[in-house]
């Protein structure tokens, strides 16, 4: 019997598909790609 190599290397899952960081008010419902317009909409709306 042969042992194949281990893996060794381990990585993580990332799940790198979309660069879509949706930031969502905690308050209303209400979605921003930026955490600056999230801040903005707090600061405005709230
Ligand atoms: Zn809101």
């Amino acid at each position: 019997m042969s042992n194949h190599n281990v893996d060794s290397g381990e990585r993580s899952d990332e799940s790198t598909t979309d660069v879509q960081a949706t930031f969502s008010c905690d308050k209303c419902e209400q979605k921003f790609n930026s955490r600056q317009e999230l801040k903005e909409h707090t600061d405005t709306s709230h």
